[in-house]
């Protein structure tokens, strides 16, 4: 899901399942509906 979260003052939106980040709750909603991020498993 989408959660929002503050950062350097400003409200992103971000990925529950791969952790990306987005300006645009819009774009964070339609980025989820394709993630194919398996749990919250983190890159590096
Ligand atoms: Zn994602």
């Amino acid at each position: 899901m989408v959660v929002d979260t503050e950062r350097d003052g400003a409200t992103w939106f971000e990925c529950e399942d791969c952790g990306l980040l987005f300006d645009d709750r819009s774009e964070a909603e339609e980025h989820e509906r394709h993630c194919d991020a398996e749990g919250p498993s983190y890159i590096q």
